[in-house]
This record gives structure tokens, C-alpha cells and sequence, in this order.
């Protein structure tokens, strides 16, 4: 896919003071960051700009503060494990309204090569509302704009696009080129058979993602709650599984449109059951696809991994978001298991699209085994529906 927005290697940063924009929205306990992956994508950018001699006023939201200063949703923590992970002092502006005096003093004292981290930009009420107010604050600090957050593309906020409106120069860093050349590689050039898998609690986050990935894909298999309300729309029973009963006429269309385009569309074979949801729920396997009075599926069944397996082994290109199955709890977590490891031992190129799939192949350890993890789990999942992300809309075009 050509992509058409400049990146920092086309502009001149030296001596010059850069807000980027990071997805530093990590998973926190008791004050430490569980899992770095997003910090990990953000530093190619930051240290490309350190040793270019820019002055970086980096910039980020974490969680959902909803315009008021939360302590536990401090960005401190991540100027710590930034400076350890950069092996340089970075610099923790602590302004409750982000723009603030420290930050001000902060960027007036840096000399090139400096990195210092605002505040929680969703301290600001004017944040989500994408207000000019807060965009011009943040837009006065710096003299280029640098978007390198993936995982809040998707948004149009005050630090991914309102900012933009104020500082001319604006482009994009290294993490948001890489994530769009392999989503956009793997969905506009695939090598064939393309397959996606598509899983997850709701049909209605992804009616786009099934729409779009139907017109480009050769097989579409899908799993996770989601199945049911497909199993429904085909006549089998489903029990007290998930169905979104005002869905069941999308999933007959897109049976439809499959047939309609040859598109193979692979649906749960049989599936693990139980009769309460529970971490302790005694698992059943069912011997069909249909699921008596008094049982929801959680997982996908042996019969329907095996099929899901093969087709996995025979494809070249592989785009998966969305759990099999409840995969939070142990006794449900085998098909996403199943899925996992089996992309893991694939020679395809192997996409996953963040979020929950994301988590689950960390957790059982197939990380590096992927040719690439989203950092963004809704950003990947509009572009997998075929939308464009405003926070890269916004930035100057070559
Ligand atoms: P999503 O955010 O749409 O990708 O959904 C992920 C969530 O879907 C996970 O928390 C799973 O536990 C849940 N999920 C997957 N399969 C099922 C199912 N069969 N029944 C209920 N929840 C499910």
C-alpha cells in the first residue's frame, strides 16, 4: 500500500523543539507498568529524534481521567521506565493541566538532545472534545508535531489532530509507518491464501472489520462469542450463548456475501459449553454445532481447532483479531490456545490486530514467534474495516 504521509526522516529536526504524540496508555498496578510492549514501539521515534539533535516534549494519554487530574493515572511512572529505557534523563513536567509552568520551564531550559514528558493530555476536559483551546497550548510548545500513536489513531483529539491545525509541520514516526505497512501490506497486497480469523464478544464492534476483510480475503473463520449469533442466523440452536438477535440478519448477509464471492467462511464445528459463566464452570463439548437449553458456548470445540488448524497451516498471509473463546478463564482458553500456536508454527506472515488477541499471545508466549503485533487494538480494527484513521489523515502528505 503506498503510503503517502511524510515521517521524520523527511524533515529537519535538528535544534528544533518536537511534541510527539506516544501511545503510552500501558497497563498499570500499584504503580508499575505490566506490560512495555507500547513503550518498547515508542522508542525507534524517540531515539531517531535524540540523536538528531531535536529537543522531544513527548506527550500521551493514559486511561480514562475524563478531564481531571487522577493521580493514578500520572504519566510519572513512565518517565522513569523511559529514562532506565533510553539510558537518559527524561524529564517529568508534573502540570495538572499539562501545559503548565513546569512544562513551559521544561522546554525552555532543553538543550538538543533532551527528552522531557507532559502530563496526561485526558487531564484536560478539552482533550476528547478536540478543542482548539488545549490544541493551540499544546501546539505553542513546539515548533513540529510528530504522531507516532497508533493505538489512539483512530481518535480525533486535541494531541492527534487538533495540534495539527496549529503547527504546519506535522508528520508521522516510525511505529505508526511500521504498523501501517504490515496491516496495509497484509490486507491490500496479501500473499496468498489470506485468511483471517476473527473472534471476540460482539459482531457489532466489527461489522465493518467482516464487511471489508470479506471483499479480501479467501477464508474468514470465525469464533468467540460472535459465532453464535452466525450459528443462530443458520438455523442451529445456541442455548443461553451470546447472540445479538438485531445482528442475525447482518450474519445471514454476510453468508450471503461470502457465497456470493467465494469467500470461504468457516464457522465453529462444535464447541466447549457449560451452564453457568464461571472461571470453574465444568467444561462440555458438544457434538455438533448445536447447543441444548441451558448451555452457552465459551470456546470453540476440538473438532472446529483441528479445521481452524489446517486452514492456518495451508495460508501465506494470516490477520487475527478476536479471542476463540473466554480465554480468561483456563477451562475455555483452548481454542485461542489452538489459534495461537498454530499461527506461531506458520510461515505465513502473521498479523495480529492488537487488543485481546494481542494479550492472549503474549500470555502463552508466542510473541516472538509473530511477524507483528498491533499496538493498537481499535485503531487496527477501523483499518481492518477499511476506514481511514484522522491522527494520520491529519499529517502533511510527501
Ligand atoms: P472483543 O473485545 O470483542 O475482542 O472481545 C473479547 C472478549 O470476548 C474477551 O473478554 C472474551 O472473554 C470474550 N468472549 C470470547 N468468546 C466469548 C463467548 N463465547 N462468550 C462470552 N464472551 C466471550
Amino acid at each position: 500500500m503506498a503510503f503517502n504521509k511524510k515521517t521524520i526522516e523527511d524533515i529537519d529536526v535538528s535544534g528544533k523543539k518536537v511534541l510527539v504524540r506516544c501511545d503510552f496508555n500501558v497497563p498499570l498496578k500499584d504503580g508499575h507498568i505490566t506490560d512495555e510492549n507500547r513503550l518498547i514501539g515508542a522508542l525507534p521515534t524517540i531515539k531517531y529524534l535524540i540523536q538528531n539533535d531535536a529537543r522531544v516534549i513527548l506527550c500521551s494519554h493514559l486511561g480514562k481521567p475524563k478531564g481531571e487530574p487522577k493521580p493514578e493515572l500520572s504519566l510519572e511512572p513512565v518517565a522513569e521506565r523511559l529514562s532506565e529505557m533510553l539510558k537518559r534523563k527524561v524529564v517529568f513536567a508534573a502540570d495538572d493541566n499539562v501545559v503548565g509552568e513546569n512544562a513551559k520551564r521544561a522546554v525552555r531550559n532543553m538543550k538538543d538532545g533532551d527528552v522531557i514528558l507532559l502530563q496526561n493530555t485526558r487531564y484536560r476536559i478539552e482533550e476528547t472534545k478536540n478543542e482548539d483551546s488545549f490544541s493551540k497550548e499544546l501546539a505553542s510548545l513546539a515548533e513540529i508535531f510528530v504522531n507516532d500513536a497508533f493505538g489512539t489513531a483512530h481518535r480525533a483529539h486535541c494531541s492527534t489532530v487538533g495540534v495539527t491545525k496549529f503547527l504546519s509541520t506535522a508528520v508521522c514516526g516510525y511505529l505508526i509507518q511500521k504498523e501501517i505497512k504490515f496491516l496495509g501490506d497484509a490486507v491490500e497486497n496479501p500473499k496468498r491464501p489470506f485468511v483471517a480469523i476473527l473472534g471476540g464478544a460482539k459482531i457489532s464492534d466489527k461489522i465493518n472489520v467482516i464487511n471489508n476483510l470479506l471483499e479480501k480475503v479467501d477464508v474468514l473463520i470465525i469464533g468467540g462469542g460472535m459465532s453464535y449469533t452466525f450459528s443462530k442466523a443458520q438455523g442451529h440452536t445456541v442455548g443461553n450463548s451470546m447472540v445479538e438477535e438485531d445482528k442475525i440478519k447482518y450474519a445471514k448477509e454476510m453468508i450471503d456475501k461470502a457465497k456470493s464471492r467465494n469467500v470461504k467462511l468457516l464457522l465453529p464445528l462444535d464447541n466447549v459449553v457449560t451452564d453457568k459463566f464461571d472461571a470453574n464452570a465444568k467444561p462440555i463439548v458438544t457434538e455438533t454445532e448445536d447447543i441444548g437449553d441451558g448451555y452457552m458456548g465459551l470456546d470453540i470445540g476440538p473438532k472446529t481447532c483441528k479445521l481452524y488448524e489446517s486452514t492456518i497451516a495451508g495460508a501465506k498471509t494470516i490477520v487475527w483479531n478476536g479471542p476463540m473463546g473466554v480465554f480468561e478463564f483456563k477451562n475455555f482458553a483452548g481454542g485461542t490456545f489452538a489459534i495461537a500456536k498454530a499461527m506461531s508454527e506458520s510461515n505465513a506472515a502473521t498479523i495480529i490486530g492488537g487488543g485481546d488477541s494481542a494479550a492472549a499471545v503474549n500470555q502463552f508466549g508466542f510473541g516472538n514467534k509473530m511477524t507483528h503485533i498491533s499496538t493498537g487494538g481499535g485503531a487496527s480494527l477501523e483499518f481492518l474495516g477499511g476506514k481511514k484513521l484522522p491522527g494520520i489523515e491529519a499529517l502533511n502528505d510527501k
